[in-house]
């Protein structure tokens, strides 16, 4: 993906190793700087892919330091680097932390962008159109929109991360946001002020340029189909978190509908042709040409049909016979691609044409054509399947492998890809993310962490718990959990595989716990974790979106328990799909997919622990497959070199050796 190169390309600090080493810039602008060899060893290997042109796999232990590791050789290099990070709030973190820190050392202001998906950003258009329409919102609408619309004229991104009371759900901001369906791109009137028209140009001028990988992705899924993207040109790429790529990327290069959809597409016609009505007695009569009535008939179908479709209740399942499914309801399903079609072919008629009536337009053709492939389209390589969230039932295609789609499009495309996280390689090899992303060639590194995990971390394998997978299970890990938990004075989290089994651990524990015990989903992730952190003792009970991105430091966080080896459930649709694939091609899924996946997984919320140089803790996991399965030993080697122990004894010494902070006052007290 070419580019010129950045037009303000600074002067590289001296050297890199100047820049990392004792006393050196870095070291001036931290108070508190560490030298870790790691550090230095990683901006090493990434400046060298930069200069050399090459890509690069990089494991780097919790505590390397990578963010700068790589910011530092990215911004020395003078190259078109695009930044790409797992979520907006670790884009946030770069833009908030480290680039500062990076922007102290080199001793000068650094021009960084932060690029969201466009639903982050304000869209002028709509809060002009809906200042003229105040009769469209509610009451409780009203203040919120005065607000946004001041803070739209003074803010110089547009950014809603700006706007702190707005809450994380927002129907108001829907119909205020920047999103690609509503908008008439260079036709809009406020095209020349737009957000993201100044964000893009930002962008262009910019030092350093973070996105993250939804918007990585959507960029290079709209790219593929010979569309303009939405990211600025760039010559190489950095692609943080880069464990989470696969997933992200399958669903990028797929498609999905759901009813929710059709639903909205229905009300945002209704409310168009209201609008347009309202502001232009000309093309009043558009809502009585027939288009939105045809749209409506088709949202009606559509709701039948995606209700057809998950009679079974919540849950993902395959849609292994579309062809059936299709036959069996047919009458609803030509209702529902006949009214697209009659809604498309009404608004292409409309004389003189509302130009407000184009973006939806667009969603029609989109949506009809979503429609035509997810129920009878080419189905090679690509598993379709369903879920039902709550009132929303989605409809998905999801590439079964996304490698050789990654190899063209990414690898092939830009020479210098850079891949890390913590969590990448299996016993040292990156044989896993290479075969599943379709990293062709081109270095690869494992930084050790500068922790000293023998001293810092014990992890705790029980004797004698029955297998995870009987019914007898639950209880006997209950009673565990208990007992290490009066060890470790509660400051934990247990982590479980499922939902069942986390409500189960909790149901039979919290009663009897003598410490503040957390749920997942008494509250969202952020409360749960403020809270966690302020409740002397808590033990918080939770799943996989505990496992990875949530950052505790000091001794509130001194164990985590993890009941189970974190196999992905095999009957997910995606998952089996991509095994009987590989069984096809007589490969064996579970040594080359399903092994290597809970190992990173688990991983993953170990790394949850031990955060600095002077955290302390316990990981205990109640799996003993890890001993007794031959397979078990590529997780114990994966695993940091944590000490190891079968005796709850050592784990009572362990923390009798650095006591809780209630242990530690009654021992000053009897002092
Ligand atoms: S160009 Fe699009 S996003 Fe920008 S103000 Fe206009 S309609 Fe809104």
């Amino acid at each position: 993906m070419p580019g010129n190169p950045s037009p303000s390309a600074p002067r590289p600090p001296a050297t890199l190793r100047a820049f990392f080493s004792r006393g050196g810039a870095l070291a001036r602008a931290l108070g508190n700087y560490e030298y870790r060899s790691g550090q230095w060893e990683m901006a090493e290997a990434v400046e060298r892919a930069l200069a050399e042109r090459r890509h690069l796999l990089v494991e780097a232990g919790t505590g390397t330091g990578k963010t700068l590791a790589y910011l530092a050789p990215v911004l020395a290099s003078g190259r078109r680097v695009l930044i790409s990070t797992g979520t907006k709030n670790l884009q946030d973190q770069l833009m908030h932390k480290d680039i500062p820190l990076l922007a102290r050392a080199v001793g000068r202001e650094l021009k960084a962008v932060c690029l969201k998906g466009r639903n982050n950003y304000a869209c002028r258009a709509k809060i002009a159109d809906l200042e003229r329409q105040p009769a469209l919102l509610g009451l409780a609408d009203l203040d919120r929109y005065r607000h946004i619309r001041a803070w739209a004229e003074e803010t110089a991104t547009g950014d809603r991360a700006e706007l702190e009371d707005l809450p994380e759900v927002s129907p108001l901001w829907e119909r205020l946001n920047a999103r690609r369906d509503a908008c008439t791109g260079s036709k809009c009137r406020c095209f020349d002020d737009c957000f993201l028209t100044a964000m893009r140009q930002r962008a262009m001028e910019a030092d350093l340029v973070v996105a993250n990988h939804h918007l990585f992705f959507a960029d290079l899924a709209i790219k593929s189909r010979d569309l303009p993207g939405v990211l600025p040109p760039y010559e190489a790429v950095v692609l943080d978190e880069a464990h989470e790529l696969e997933d992200i990327a399958g669903q990028y290069f797929g498609v999905g509908l759901s009813n929710l959809q059709l639903q909205d597409l229905a009300a945002d016609g209704a409310a168009l042709a209201k609008f347009i009505a309202a502001g232009n007695g000309e093309v009043a009569n558009t809502a009585g040409q027939g288009w939105l009535p045809a749209l409506q008939h088709a949202a009606e179908a559509g709701g039948h049909l995606f209700a057809a479709l998950a009679a079974d209740g919540e849950g993902r399942a395959p849609l292994r016979d579309r062809a059936a499914f299709v036959a069996a309801h047919r009458a609803v399903f030509e209702r529902l691609r006949g009214g697209l079609a009659a809604a498309e072919a009404g608004m292409e008629a409309l004389r003189p044409a509302p130009e407000e009536l184009e973006p939806l337009l667009r969603r029609v053709r989109d949506t009809a054509a979503k429609v035509e492939y997810l129920f009878t389209g080419e189905a090679e390589g690509v598993v379709f399947w369903h879920e039902r969230r709550g009132r929303g039932v989605y409809l998905q295609a999801t590439p079964i492998a996304v490698a050789a789609l990654l190899e063209e499009r990414l690898f092939a495309a830009t020479d210098t890809v850079i891949l890390t996280s913590a969590t990448l390689a299996i016993e040292g090899r990156f044989d896993y993310v290479r075969q599943r992303l379709g990293v062709p060639h081109g270095g690869e590194r494992v930084v050790v962490s500068p922790f000293d995990y023998e001293q810092q971390a014990l992890l705790y394998l029980p004797e004698d718990l029955p297998d995870p997978r009987t019914p007898e299970f639950a209880a006997a890990a209950a009673e565990e959990i208990a007992a290490i938990l009066q060890c470790s004075q509660g400051r934990a989290f247990v982590l479980s595989t499922s939902y069942e089994q986390m409500r189960e651990l909790h149901r039979r524990l919290a009663p009897r716990l003598p410490f503040a015990t957390l749920l997942q989903g008494e509250a969202p992730r952020h409360i749960l974790l403020e809270r966690f952190r302020q409740t002397p003792g808590a033990v918080l009970f939770a799943t996989s979106s505990f496992w990875q991105g949530v950052d505790v430091q000091g001794e509130q966080l001194s164990c985590v328990i993890v009941d189970k080896l974190p196999f992905a459930a095999p009957n997910d649709p995606v998952l089996e799909a991509r095994i009987r694939a590989m069984q096809a091609e007589g490969r064996n899924a579970f040594m080359e997919l399903q092994l290597p996946q809970a190992v990173l997984a688990l991983k993953q919320g170990f790394g949850r622990l031990i955060r600095s140089r002077s955290d302390r803790g316990v990981l205990a996991l109640l799996d003993g497959r890890v001993l007794r399965q031959r397979y078990g030993s590529v997780f114990l080697q994966s695993l940091p070199p944590y000490r190891r122990t079968r005796q709850l004894s050592e784990v009572k010494a362990f923390f009798a050796a650095a006591p809780g902070p209630e242990a530690r006052a009654e021992k000053e007290a009897r002092a």
